[in-house]
């Protein structure tokens, strides 16, 4: 049970962005999963948005990484020093400064020794018993779907790394696909095509940028187009050119039909009783990618199942982490059954 002074964090640590919920304030730290350091002492040099708004305009001894990659920790010195500046970050505001209980939602294709070493950097900061949890779980429960009832759900998140499907009944995982194919690599899909089709050469926040702003999932009949700018590889010199919401949906395109073809193969492994309910419950969307444009529509007709998006959907993880840890200490009646069976990572 929690004392009077004791205080619940639940954070997400997602390959693009890591978000922070704290019980009774709501989401109080959401910042890019971004490090630059310096490449001759390995000297920190900034984290979160700072670190971000460096990338492709860092000279040439600073290096600017995402230390999570495709779902898993790339590179783990650096993702346990962005982990406790964030942490610090709420200490200075006087936040994390109590003694506190924290639950983590890490990528599903964290090993096990990872996960321990996750737990071992928040113990560090004075946490008590940190608890890694499935990802999955805590979506669906920061959307509010009631995870622990006998009846299905299927989750699917779009984060920057991955794309995570997983059927979820009775508070835990029944199957579930993961491709390692999400928001980063449509960033990286649009950068190659300007390139091939332009000669252009563009950085991956206006990649990002063109996909949030003419990117969609389904060809709408009103056409948009973005002003980018760029350099023109053959005479080496800035440019600028106009880009439509047309061209945009073909380089999409192939993605959503890989992230279809994922979410077909886990209905396949789903048990007939789960699989009614799909079809009357529907697909829960969330992460970032659930905001593309049209992605609701293009997997309602591809798959024939009713789609949602998340309230919020780059926070409901973070959210649901922390009622999790508060359903496990009784202060919450729902999600009981998730938090009885302990997660396994993959090893
Ligand atoms: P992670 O959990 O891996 O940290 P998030 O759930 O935070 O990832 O989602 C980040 C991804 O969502 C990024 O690749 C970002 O470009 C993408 N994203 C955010 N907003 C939009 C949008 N409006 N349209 C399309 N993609 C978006
Ligand atoms: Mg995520």
């Amino acid at each position: 049970m929690l004392k009077r002074w004791e205080t619940i964090y639940g954070i997400d640590l997602g390959t693009c962005n890591t978000v922070i919920y704290e019980r009774d304030k709501g989401i109080v730290l959401h910042e890019p999963s971004v490090v630059a350091y310096r490449q001759d002492t390995q000297e920190i040099l900034a984290v979160g948005a700072s670190a971000q708004a460096m990338i492709g305009r860092a000279p040439n001894h600073v290096e600017i990484a995402y230390p999570l990659m495709n779902g898993v920790i790339a590179n783990f010195d650096l993702a346990s020093s962005m982990l406790k500046h964030f942490v610090q970050k709420l200490q200075g505001r006087g936040l994390f400064r109590r003694s506190s209980k924290v639950y983590i939602s890490v990528p599903c294709g964290i090993t096990n020794v990872q996960r321990r070493a996750v737990e071992e950097t928040l113990m560090q900061k004075g946490m008590h018993k940190p608890v890694a949890v499935e990802e999955p779980l805590a979506a669906a429960l920061g959307a509010q779907l009631p995870i622990d009832e006998p009846v299905g759900h299927l989750v699917v998140d779009i984060g920057g790394g991955t794309s995570q499907v997983a059927i979820i009944s009775l508070g835990g995982i029944v199957a579930s696909h993961t491709i390692p194919r999400a928001g980063m690599s449509i960033d990286r899909d649009i950068m190659d095509y300007v390139k091939r089709k332009y000669n252009m050469q563009i950085g991956e926040r206006t990649a990002e940028t063109i996909k949030m702003q003419v990117g969609s999932a389904t060809l709408s009949s009103e056409e948009r187009s973005i002003e980018i700018r760029g350099r023109d590889l053959v005479a080496g010199l800035p440019r600028s050119l106009r880009i439509s919401s047309k061209e945009i949906f073909s380089v999409i395109d192939d993605y959503l039909a890989s992230l279809v073809e994922a979410i077909r193969a886990t209905l396949d492994q789903c048990p007939p009783e789960l699989a009614g309910d799909m079809v009357e419950q529907g697909i829960l969307l969330c992460g970032g990618g659930a905001l593309l444009e049209g992605i609701d529509e293009r997997i309602r007709k591809e798959t024939g199942v009713p789609v949602m998006i998340a309230e919020k959907p780059l926070e409901c993880t973070a959210l649901g982490t922390g009622v999790l840890l508060e359903a496990a200490l009784g202060m919450r009646r729902s999600a009981k059954a998730a938090v009885k069976q302990p997660v396994q990572a993959a090893e």
